[in-house]
């Protein structure tokens, strides 16, 4: 018998807190979650692992960031407005980013004029954030809605098929399962590589595309960042198409 078993990572949801999201560029309500690693049989896990750190994760972008638990007042067990989040969970919050919030307000104003290695950094900033949900995502194989109706296609392809040829032309039968066959693998296996495109430009593009967009960064400018994530080997330098981000940013194709 063929045993499944390893680590794997456990998520446990502590309750919400406010901080300061760097994609949304506003302070925001977070979702604060204890990591661990545990040990899984068959995927299940019966612990909640031995710690790995924390995570917060924004309600309003989704975005994942680690976090520090004993920067938080307390943590509260219900989603709350945030200005109340923030004055139970964070009361300092505005103190402690001020600096941040400066940066945001003066960009807000004029993305222009910003000292030039902040409007490099700002611009750079998103990428390196978003990147591990990219590096996450394609560490494995995901199946999406599209695959999965793909397969059900190819289950029916493989049932009607052959049963239709036999019926009309039985001669043919064995070739037609044959065929129906491969026609059924080769639809899952283009959905499966079709998978990742469509991963991109939902979960990651328009991300961010908002973020950058106060930023009115140029295409050289962008270019440069995607240039450094290649030769740090980040796979969101092949993953993310250039002219689709730049669609975006200017807010065509930005459908949601
Ligand atoms: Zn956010």
């Amino acid at each position: 018998m063929f045993i499944v078993w390893g680590k794997k990572l456990v998520h446990r949801k502590l309750g919400h807190v406010a901080d300061f999201c760097p994609i949304c560029r506003k302070p925001r309500a977070f979702v604060l979650r204890r990591v661990g690693s545990a040990g899984h049989l068959y995927y299940v896990t019966v612990s909640q692992g031995e710690l790995v750190g924390y995570e917060r994760t924004c309600v309003q972008c989704g975005t994942a960031f680690n976090a520090e638990p004993t920067h938080y007042a307390t943590v509260a067990p219900k989603l709350l407005p945030l200005p109340e989040l923030a004055r139970q969970t964070f009361p300092d919050l505005e103190q402690a980013w001020k600096d941040r919030l400066d940066l945001e307000r003066q960009l807000r104003s004029d993305p222009h004029a910003l000292h030039a290695d902040d409007r490099k950094a700002l611009i750079r900033s998103p990428f390196l954030l978003l990147s591990p949900k990219v590096e996450k995502r394609f560490a494995s194989t995901h199946f999406d809605k599209e695959v999965g109706i793909a397969a059900l296609a190819a289950l029916g392809l493989m049932i009607a098929g052959p049963a239709t040829v036999r019926a009309v032309a039985p001669d043919a039968a064995d070739l037609a399962v044959l065929v129906c066959m491969a026609l059924g693998v080769l639809l899952v296996i283009v959905q499966i590589a079709l998978a990742g495109g469509r991963f991109m430009r939902r979960e990651v593009l328009p991300v961010l595309a908002k973020c950058l967009r106060p930023l009115q960064p140029t295409r050289g400018e962008l270019e440069a960042v995607m240039a450094e994530l290649k030769t740090l080997r980040h796979q969101m330098a092949t993953k993310l198409k250039l002219p689709e981000l730049v669609a975006q940013i200017a807010g065509q194709g930005d459908g949601r």
